[in-house]
């Protein structure tokens, strides 16, 4: 069973290769379901396979809870009859994203619970990714509890249903992060192409990037966990640009308040 990660889908332009065309994603769903590929939400997936490797099964989440999955993508996995896993922050709910590096000055707006509630009465399953999108490897043991449960807890009260399932932030957790997310009542948890050795396998799941420069080919391979080495390889060196992108956005202010 493949994880897949996205983020934005939208037609408009954002900066980045996290996006996906409306128009990409179809194409991308359409090849998929040609290859054979079924898609579960991921609670729904380790319900009823477990861990299983390979198969035509595989899960799409999409993290950071960004307003253009409601507008975009649901009506696209709506035409095939998919549903998947997005993870949202209580604290950024209807809010413009204020961590991710906004090139040109790009505003991007989170989900509102109106949002995803519709989210929710389609199939999708509802987790969560944190309250306020912090390292939660970075956190000391007590804030790392916290954001992990109050957001859980947070989200259950919204949305009226058990939240089972945690994205963590910049798809980094620590031994300490899985042994918290075990304790507040996760079921499972997925990070991106980071692994920790050790237990706590259904709270470190891996999942593989889905990009704007990817092709329906790529995604199906994607999808069946073909090349999966050559996959996580790209996605490491992704994500270490992409923790040094966010690390020049916080270093710029505080280097230009210090007039260095
Ligand atoms: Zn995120």
């Amino acid at each position: 069973m493949a994880i897949l990660a996205l983020h934005h889908v939208c037609p408009g332009m954002i900066w980045g290769i996290n996006r996906l065309t409306p128009g990409q994603l179809r194409r991308f769903l359409h090849a998929a379901l040609e290859a054979g590929v079924s898609f579960v939400t991921l609670s729904g997936s380790l319900r009823s396979s477990g861990l299983q490797t390979g198969g035509t099964r595989a899960v799409l989440t999409f993290d950071d809870g960004y307003a253009s999955v409601e507008r975009w993508a649901l009506p696209v996995l709506q035409e095939f009859g998919v549903v998947a896993t997005v993870f949202v922050l209580p604290f950024y709910s209807g809010a413009f994203n204020t961590w991710d590096v906004n090139w040109f000055g790009q505003r991007v707006r989170h989900l509102d619970w109106r949002q995803i509630g519709r989210l929710q009465d389609a199939g999708w399953e509802i987790g969560s990714h944190g309250l306020s999108h912090r390292d939660l490897s970075l956190l000391d043991p007590t804030a790392c509890e916290t954001e992990l449960s109050l957001s859980r807890r947070l989200i259950q009260r919204r949305i009226g249903a058990p939240v089972h399932s945690v994205a963590y932030p910049f798809g980094n957790a620590s031994v300490e992060t899985l042994e918290a997310a075990e304790r507040v009542g996760y079921r499972s948890g997925v990070v991106l192409s980071r692994t920790l050795g050790g237990g706590h396998s259904v709270l470190n799941l891996t999942r593989i990037g889905v990009y704007g420069f990817d092709t329906p080919a790529v995604f199906v391979q994607k999808c069946l966990g073909k090349n999966r080495v050559f996959y996580h390889f790209i996605q490491r060196c992704i994500d270490i640009c992409s923790d040094g992108t966010v690390l020049v956005k916080q270093r710029v202010p505080e280097i230009r308040r210090k007039g260095l």
